[in-house]
């Protein structure tokens, strides 16, 4: 598949990235000229505690300036099969889980955007639809005007949010093209894209209509390799007309942390791969220009 315009995918393996490599020097550049601060976590369903150090550096460090901060939880966010019925074995360890997640968004101040990911789908259950559809439900309930969750209603999107002047978000549920039981399928479903077609139509309209705007496609898995989770961590980052990979892996190992990329007033783009210890404090690990 190749996507014109500048467009860049991100997966949520990434973002839950840590260093192998010794960091390069790259100055730092004058925060007062940020203007989108896009803060990625993923895999972030294994945090079962309010104080969990990785989901609390990011209340902070969204918190820092929630105004032009975006977050995205990209998938798995309650693990292991995503949040059971009321009552069912299981549904009050996924709340405390999904608590801390949204709980920290909501206290940050900044908005918020959860996506799904395999394990919200039930992980192999045939129940899957309905799992993920009564965690989006918890979510948007708990997190208060600040926090969506999309695709709604188990559509496999896309869905385009545009934030501040310059970037536009496109979210994808990449588990609807992996799920093997019920699903929202053309022509029955309300979705506005519900087959393959359809929605790789409604993509590639997603990146062309962002006129002039740097596009994220986010989606648990990777686009182009396959789930669980494809070639784990890597991801594409598309710029002038044609989508090249960007290969996380080789800035990024499972150490706990987050991604943070900082789109500038005159349009530059910086990444950075942040992480976090025991006590929460943030170190920079990596870091580059995207251009
Ligand atoms: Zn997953």
């Amino acid at each position: 598949m190749s996507l014109p315009s500048t467009a860049i995918a991100l997966l949520s393996i990434a973002a839950s990235g840590a260093a192998q490599a010794p960091a390069p020097a790259v100055p730092a550049p004058d925060a007062q000229e940020i203007e989108t601060s896009l803060f990625f976590i993923g895999d972030a369903g294994h945090a079962d505690r309010p104080d969990h150090p990785v989901v609390s550096a990011l209340r902070e460090a969204a918190g820092g300036n929630s105004a032009r901060s975006q977050l995205l939880f990209l998938g798995d966010n309650a693990y292991p099969e995503g949040l059971p019925e009321k009552d069912a074995p299981g549904r009050a360890a996924a709340e405390l889980r999904l608590n801390t997640q949204v709980d920290a968004a909501r206290a940050s101040g900044a908005a918020t955007i959860f996506i799904p990911g395999n394990h919200d789908w039930g992980h192999t259950r045939s129940e899957g639809w309905d799992q993920v559809r009564r965690e989006a439900r918890y979510v948007v309930e708990r997190g208060g005007q600040n926090v969506r969750f999309l695709p709604e209603d188990g559509c496999p999107g896309p869905v385009t949010v545009d934030v501040g002047r310059s970037v536009r978000l496109v979210l994808l549920d990449t588990q609807w093209w992996l799920h093997e039981s019920a699903e929202a399928v053309h022509p029955t479903s309300a979705c506005s894209a519900d087959s393959e077609d359809e929605v790789l139509g409604a993509l590639r309209d997603a990146v062309r209509g962002a006129t002039g705007r740097h596009v994220f496609v986010a989606g648990h898995h990777p686009l182009a390799s396959g789930g669980p989770h494809g070639g784990s961590g890597s991801g594409s980052y598309d710029h002038n007309n044609a989508v090249r990979r960007l290969d996380i892996t080789r800035y990024a190992s499972d150490k706990p942390g987050l991604m943070r990329v900082d789109v500038f007033g005159d349009g530059r783009l910086r990444l950075r791969v942040l992480l976090v210890d025991a006590r929460g404090r943030r170190t920079e690990a990596f870091a580059m220009w995207l251009d």
